[in-house]
């Protein structure tokens, strides 16, 4: 193949030359290259060319990061350039444009001060002219085209340019300018002499140029199909929007947040919720109807717009009003009535300066804590609203759960406070002493927090996002029995006790309240139905045994039902039901009333316990067989109580040589004792006299009288220690028909609270020893 080289200008022009050292850029022969010059030495350069042939030697250097350098640093070869134009710069740097010539070789640097010379001669270049090199700048070209029409930056002159470029070496100068490369491999194909080989390098770097050009129009194009949608949608809606208003159309969407926005705004929600609603609000306006997210949002929204903010009732709060209302809806009670009357009063005196505590009534179902709650919001002319606590186990049942579940809700006390309507309702929270705590989280710490009056300004449920103001709510709180209460809530709570009804005071209430509407509820008239002086004490003895009124009222229901449809069926009845007449409307007695016991009988001493529905008689039996001496305890008794029956019959054994009875007789026989009803758990210390009576009683072979109920703990040395709920085991006992009540001595104390009308129709017995009880208790 033949070569041939390309030389331009003769070898004695190009001997000495300033030269103009750079650091960043390249000057290629045949192109005119812009640079700034910024410092003196090579203005001086570029101002001797001027004064001199204009000639001057671009060349660049290596070790770019030293700001001096020396004639080491610089690379073999440059360009030699004529200067063109040259614009002198107000902060003293200049900007020169420079006709590329040719390649020249750096000889000898001859003067570095003031600026730089060399001695130069032309580099040759091999020129190759061969099908490699055809092929070659048919691929550049065709690359070249490719990039242009992908990068903004390469204008279709450089193509024309290019197309035209008379040698294949020129091609490769011109494309490698148009390359965004490092100085280094500028300077590479710059010193790159071989054409055919600097064709190849070009080549390649413009295939890789191309290939991030495309990877980098592949993304550009993403983002735009993604901003184009966004932006068409946003655009459509807003011509909608336009043609529906000059339809005189209104649209919905629109129409819609704007009335939310008002409303919003007329919510009288403080500012923190107010702002809260109108971001979310904001956030709607963004969110696709159809979205799911929406229906969340809205619900969200809607929620805050029905919770009462400031809406309230004003306190009517006249004390005799009060204690009328609580008259006119409850027979008795006047304990409890003189104390929901005191604290009124206070709460009236003092105002809003009272941190009044919560009240809390503990008594069995049906003695009238719901209805005293009523009383109390009619009397202060509040609203009334009431949850019920018992069986909760799981925080978020009151706290509410996070927007970020599905169907997520706020809590109870959130729902309620939607239904109150007002930010000052009566609250009632039943069944405080049935809430449970496990692994879902403690429900009782979020009851503290709506119940403390230091906290409750800014109650936080998990839904609202947002504190709710619990401050002005009245807090009433129900359970059946105060043990099960946790300390800290106790504490927060004025505690009333109701322990529950004598047959007396049943009756009235029927008669007074109960009778009268029930009958109204059955749309009844008392020419219709009446009941006999003593059907109401037939019904309370054999139908019912309980401490409320409930069943009774229940019971007294069931007649109403079977009344009210044999007039309208248009039968003849009698009107007035007797207590004959009793088992025809609700069936044989559910209880035999009288004694525990029917008979004196030797094994069975009559016990009482409290239970949640008051309390209860219990017979607790008590049986010898042959064996090995064990001690078998069913009904399924707690830990306490087993204990219990173990000291009876340790206190049993140690007395046993009264009875004639040897160590060997308990070696030999299994004794057994059982408490009825066997399917409930009982527990607690205070059967231990009833266990010890029964074991004496079979052991002493003496009967246990049926009149007698008792109640104590015992010691192993026969003391009888005080035990709890005393007022509703003796009403427990009346309304069994028990006569004769033994009792510890130090609960001497608590029968002053009994009815007087109870306690006359007892004899009461106050023990210190088990003796007592026994010569009580057992027949000679
Ligand atoms: P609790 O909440 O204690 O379970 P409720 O308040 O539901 O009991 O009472 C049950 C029914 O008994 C109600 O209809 C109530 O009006 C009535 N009641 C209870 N005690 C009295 C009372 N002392 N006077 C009049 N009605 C009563």
């Amino acid at each position: 193949m033949p070569k041939k080289t390309e030389q331009s200008s003769s070898k004695k022009d190009l001997q000495k030359i300033p030269l103009l050292v750079r650091r960043n850029t390249i000057a290629f022969p045949k192109l005119v290259t812009q640079v700034m010059v910024m410092r003196a030495n090579a203005q001086r350069a570029l101002e001797h060319a001027l004064e001199g042939n204009r000639k001057i030697v671009v060349v660049g250097r290596r070790n770019t990061r030293k700001r001096n350098y020396t004639a080491k640093d610089l690379y073999p070869m440059g360009t030699l350039a004529t200067v063109g134009r040259m614009l002198k710069l107000p902060d003293g740097s200049s900007t020169v444009w420079l006709q590329g010539e040719q390649r020249v070789n750096l000889l000898d640097v001859v003067q570095t001060e003031p600026f730089f010379m060399a001695k130069v001669e032309p580099a040759e270049e091999t020129v190759t002219d061969n099908l490699t090199v055809q092929a070659l700048k048919r691929a550049v070209l065709a690359l070249f085209e490719k990039a242009i029409e992908l990068s903004p930056s390469l204008t279709d002159e450089m193509y024309i340019a290019a197309m035209n470029a008379d040698s294949p070496g020129w091609l490769a100068d011109l494309i490698a300018s148009s390359l965004i490369l490092e100085m280094k491999e500028h300077q590479k194909i710059l010193q790159t002499l071989d054409i055919e080989k600097r064709l190849h390098v070009v080549n390649l770097h413009l295939a890789h140029e191309v290939e991030v050009l495309e990877i980098q129009t592949r993304i550009n194009k993403q983002v735009q199909e993604e901003l184009e949608r966004t932006q068409r949608e946003h655009i459509l809606r807003e011509q909608l929007r336009v043609i529906q208003k000059e339809l005189g159309e209104v649209d919905p969407q629109f129409n819609e947040a704007q009335s939310l926005e008002d409303r919003i705004r007329n919510a009288h929600m403080p500012k923190q919720v107010s702002k809260k609603a109108l971001e979310e609000l904001s956030r709607l306006g963004h969110i696709p109807t159809a979205s799911p997210e929406n229906g969340v949002i809205r619900g969200y929204i809607d929620w805050l717009l029905s919770l009462p903010w400031k809406a309230s009732t004003r306190d009517t709060l006249n004390i005799q009003e009060a204690a009328r209302t609580l008259e006119q809806n409850h027979y008795g009670l006047p304990k409890v009535k003189e104390r929901i009357l005191e604290y009124l009063a206070v709460r009236k005196l003092a105002g809003k300066k009272l941190r009044s505590p919560v009240l809390c009534f503990i008594g069995p179902p049906g003695v009238g804590k719901t209805s005293l709650g009523k009383s109390i919001a009619k009397a202060l002319g509040r609203k009334f609203v009431h949850i019920s606590l018992g069986g909760i186990r799981d925080e978020a049942e009151i706290r509410g759960h996070r927007r970020t579940y599905v169907s997520a809700l706020p809590g109870r006390i959130i729902q309620a406070m939607r239904n109150a309507e007002t930010v000052n309702p009566v609250f009632m929270l039943d069944e405080i002493d049935k809430v449970g705590t496990d692994f879902r989280g403690d429900p009782s710490s979020a009851l503290l927090e709506a119940l403390d009056p230091e906290q409750n300004h800014s109650f936080s449920d998990h839904y609202l996002e947002v504190p709710y103001d619990l401050s002005r709510v009245l807090f009433i709180t129900t359970g059946n029995i105060l043990d099960p209460i946790i300390p800290a809530l106790r504490d927060r709570m004025e505690i009333i006790e109701l322990p529950g009804y004598t047959e007396e005071e049943k009756v009235e209430i029927a008669n007074r309240f109960l009778i009268p509407n029930q009958l109204r509820e059955h749309g009844l008239s008392r020419k219709q139905l009446s009941f006999a002086a003593n059907t109401v004490q037939r019904i309370a003895r054999e139908y019912t045994r309980e401490a409320g009124v409930r069943n009774l009222e229940r019971e007294i229901g069931s007649v109403c039902r079977k009344v009210a449809r044999k007039v309208a069926e248009e039968r003849k009845i009698s009107p007035k039901i007797s207590p004959q007449l009793l088992s025809k409307y609700l069936g044989a007695p559910h209880f035999s009333w009288g004694t525990a016991e029917q008979h004196d009988e030797i094994g069975v001493a009559t016990g009482v316990a409290r239970t949640e529905a008051g309390g209860d008689v219990l017979a607790v039996e008590a049986t010898l067989m042959e064996g090995k001496g064990d001690l078998i305890l069913t009904g399924q008794l707690g830990d306490v109580m087993k204990e219990s029956a173990q000291a009876a019959l340790s206190y049993s054994r140690s007395r046993s040589r009264e009875w004639e009875l040897s160590q060997e007789f308990f070696k030999s026989q299994d004794i057994h004792i059982h408490i009825p009803a066997g399917a409930i758990p009982k527990d607690g210390p205070s059967a231990g006299v009833t266990m010890t009576t029964a074991l004496i009683s079979i052991l002493s072979k003496r009967a246990v009288r049926k009149e007698v109920a008792m109640t104590g703990e015992i010691t192993l040395r026969g003391k009888v220690l005080p035990v709890g709920g005393i007022k509703e085991k003796v009403l427990a006992a009346h309304r069994a028909g028990i006569t004769t009540f033994v009792l510890p001595k130090d609960n001497k104390g608590d029968l002053e609270e009994i009815p007087a009308k109870v306690r006359k129709s007892f004899n009461f017995v106050l023990v210190e020893r088990i003796d007592e009880v026994l010569s009580t208790a057992l027949c000679p």
